[in-house]
């Protein structure tokens, strides 16, 4: 008895390793599409939003998709994607960085939980990007996270000599989305495996906080370089 109990306890937690999701990556984007698509047309159905859904969901989750965005309180995931209970595994960090604590949840979400699409999702107007473009001073123990984002700002600011951060945060914002994708994958031996087996696809995308959509930028236009080593 006390066995099948501690069993139950340990796959609710999802502390144990299981097999990846039934959702394969592409399904997982097209589900994703659908719900922003619902949500932009005002007709959310509010998926898997119930009282039901979350007694379901207590005996243990699998979600289809691991989401890294950005804390903005203007990038609501779920409600933007019209998903509910147990369907994202979500990381929320200000400029959506992949620093070790991202990674570590990352791998979590796709070698525990079997999610088998990752999403790194950068948003317009991201008040992180445009402290690094704009050179903000910062204290406390932010300075540790903007170092994630400086290399992606730097590479685009090299490109726009004597132009104001305006003319091209919009490019840092997806750049920083790349940054991100290449930190997770040169931090985690665990997911470039995965990705390397087939197992998980890893996507860029953008959310536009002006008209809530999301637009999907596919995998690292250098996937192939960034898995060699
Ligand atoms: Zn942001």
């Amino acid at each position: 008895m006390f066995k099948k109990i501690a069993l139950s306890a340990i796959m609710a937690t999802g502390l144990m390793a299981s097999s990846m999701s039934s959702v394969t990556p592409d399904e997982a984007i097209k589900l994703l599409q659908d719900g922003n698509k619902r949500f932009l047309e005002s007709k959310p159905v509010h998926t898997n939003a119930t009282l039901e859904r979350i007694k379901e969901t207590a005996k243990g989750q699998k979600p289809f998709v691991t989401i890294n965005a950005c804390s903005d309180s203007r990038v609501p995931v779920e409600i933007l994607f019209d998903r509910g209970f147990g369907d994202i595994f979500t990381i929320r960090t200000a400029g959506n960085v992949s620093d070790t604590d991202q990674v570590a949840t990352i791998e979590y979400g796709t070698e525990h939980l079997g999610t088998g699409l990752v999403v790194i999702m950068g948003h317009t107007s991201c008040g992180a990007v445009t402290a690094v473009a704009s050179g903000a001073h910062v204290e406390g123990n932010i300075p540790k996270l903007i170092d994630n984002i400086i290399p992606a700002v730097e590479k685009v600011k090299a490109k726009y000599e004597n132009h104001s951060h305006d003319k091209w945060i919009g490019e840092a914002i997806e750049e920083n989305v790349w940054q991100s994708y290449e930190d997770l994958l040169s931090k985690s031996g665990i997911v470039k495996h995965l990705v390397k087996d087939g197992k998980v696809k890893i996507v860029g995308a953008l959310y536009n906080i002006d008209n809530g959509e999301v637009s999907f930028l596919g995998e690292h236009p250098n996937l192939k370089k960034l898995l060699e080593h």
